[in-house]
């Protein structure tokens, strides 16, 4: 028998259970269950790739078992099981990516540590808001079976075992009933149903409980949309989503004939927490007339749609396709079309109906979804018709481009924009003022994002964007013209002067309308990369 430690983020996670701030504890069933639906999946994709796998897949199911007088509750799969590096690897430590993060900002807001929870996801470690030993037993189809225990302090056991059965058994040693926390008796038959029931219903393998199946495993998406309500949508977007919050929407889709599929689709509450990290995951699977075949397919949503999650089932794939297969099966690729502007035109009707749900969800993905307007050439406008931007019609408001084309001064033709590192970098740049004194209205964008699309997207609704940055911002009427030209040949001498002076640092030197205030500012060319994006590319050292 070996004792090991828990990686420092592991363990950090351990006391946070175990000291638990979360109030709803029956969730750990939950978890629990949900691991062993994920094994079982994993196994009966393995026995379709692997046919000579030596495993009995006929009576795939999960066991629940208890016991009042050890006080003990046992949740049994025979799936895929874990050799013994997995445990290591998959329970002595926490790859997910944005653990950091997440730590560092439940140690700088430690009151709302709850809602941060709903944002990772804890999974197998909830075992120990309600047990104060967990002692889980395992097998993989090709190794020896192991044994892991802990208190959840800072170290485990491991040790091989002798015949242990295929699949995974999990233990809970609940903590004492006199415990402060006052917990439910988790070893009660009728406690375990409901939780069941109530979390984990729609698990498409059996959950058994004495003998018998205690949940109707009946895909959500396979059934009437009339006939599901709204927490069993959510309990499935838990299960599939690892959040621990309510989606803010779901969609549903279907499609007969040639090529039959169901989708259902959830859009998040809060920005997955690796959302603007190198590995995030996409995040729809894909299931083959209800079998789970991959997660995170790329196939099927593209990247800037990441924070969708959800399941699309199509009837006519084999239940062995790969993604090489899928990249190149145009039934995928005009199923893909179809899910990317569903998800478009429902942030839309979002827009119209729930402004405020709206308004959440793009303070939350809006950044990602920018992407697309670079990436997603063909879906540009319907990207654009639901963008907001801040912008000087108001502090705190943001925009759309509709309402800024309906806010447009009489003669004004642009649309303009300034990119910044800030609002208040923006607005006070002297760039701003002749804007300000002919009361235009300016978008102030600030993700690092807009400095790309700006340049690739020409126009909205006919109206060209317009960076008050950048060139010559085309103001003047004809009068104001003819003076500022007079003017310039006033000042020929001075500003041939100036431009060989300055000839080091800057191309040409010219008269300006566009300040009020400053008496001078340096311009981009139209095709000029803009300061900001200057200081992205160095970042990233080109
Ligand atoms: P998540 O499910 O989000 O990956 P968990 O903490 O719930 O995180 O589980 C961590 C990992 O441990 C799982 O991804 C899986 O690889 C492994 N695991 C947990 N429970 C089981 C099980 N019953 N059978 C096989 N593997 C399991
Ligand atoms: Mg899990």
């Amino acid at each position: 028998m070996e004792t090991l430690e828990f990686q420092s983020e592991a363990r950090q996670l351990l006391q946070l259970m175990i000291h638990s701030i979360y109030s709803n504890k029956d969730t750990f069933l939950r978890e629990l269950v949900s691991n062993a639906s994920d094994a079982l999946d994993k196994l009966r994709l393995e026995s379709f790739r692997d046919k000579d796998m030596d495993v009995d897949v006929d009576d795939l199911h999960i066991v629940i078992e208890s016991d009042p007088a050890a006080r003990t509750l046992t949740v049994r799969d025979n799936g895929i099981g874990m050799t013994r590096e997995d445990v290591v690897r998959l329970i002595g430590t926490i790859a997910k990516s944005g653990t950091a993060e997440f730590l560092k900002q439940l140690k700088e807001q430690q009151q709302s540590s709850s809602d941060l929870i709903g944002q990772f996801g804890i999974g197998f470690y909830s075992s120990f808001m309600v047990a104060d030993k967990v002692t889980l037993v395992t097998r993989h189809p090709h190794a020896g079976g192991v044994r892991w225990e802990s208190t959840g302090e800072s170290t485990y056991t491991i040790e091989d075992v002798e015949d242990a059965p295929q699949g995974t058994s999990v233990t809970l040693h609940l903590k004492p009933s006199d415990d402060e926390d006052k917990l439910p008796d988790y070893t009660e038959p009728a406690k375990i149903r409901e939780i069941v029931k109530r979390y984990s219903d729609f698990i498409t393998w059996p959950v058994r409980l004495g003998g018998e199946d205690i949940n109707s495993r009946k895909a959500l998406w396979a059934r009437p949309a009339s006939e599901v309500s709204e927490e069993e949508y959510a309990e499935f977007y838990r299960h599939i989503s690892h959040d621990w919050n309510a989606p803010l929407e779901t969609i549903r889709m279907q499609a007969e004939g040639a090529f039959e599929y169901q989708a259902l689709l959830f859009l998040p509450a809060q920005a997955p927490l690796d959302l603007f990290m190198r590995d995030s995951r996409r995040g729809v699977q894909l299931y083959v007339k209800r079998v789970f075949i991959m997660d995170d397919c790329a196939e099927l949503m593209p990247e800037y749609l990441r924070f969708v999650k959800g399941v699309v089932d199509a009837a006519d794939l084999s239940l062995n396709v790969s993604r090489e297969i899928l990249q190149q099966d145009r039934q995928i690729q005009l199923m893909r079309r179809r899910l990317v502007k569903k998800v478009l035109s429902s942030i839309k009707s979002l827009q119209s109906s729930r402004p405020d749900d709206y308004a959440k969800l793009w303070g939350e993905v809006g950044a990602a979804l920018k992407e697309g307007l670079l990436s997603d050439v063909d879906n540009r406008t319907a990207i654009l018709d639901i963008c907001s931007f801040a912008s000087t019609h108001s502090e705190t408001e943001l925009t759309t481009l509709a309402s800024y084309i309906s806010r447009m001064k009489e003669g004004q033709e642009h649309i303009y924009y300034m990119t910044g590192d800030s609002r208040t970098a923006v607005e006070h740049s002297p760039h701003m003022e002749a804007l300000r004194a002919k009361g235009y209205e300016v978008l102030i964008l600030t993700d690092p994002i807009d400095e790309m699309w700006v340049d690739a997207v020409p126009s909205y609704e006919e109206k060209l964007f317009q960076s008050v940055a950048k060139g010559q911002v085309d103001l003047e009427t004809e009068e104001e013209k003819s003076a500022a030209a007079e003017k310039a040949s006033e000042f020929a001498d001075l500003l041939t002067w100036m431009g060989s002076a300055l000839a080091e640092d800057v191309k040409e030197v010219r008269l300006s309308t566009r300040l009020t205030t400053s008496p001078a500012c340096v311009v981009g060319d139209d095709h000029d990369i803009t300061p900001t994006l200057e200081k992205m590319y160095k970042a990233m050292g080109q």
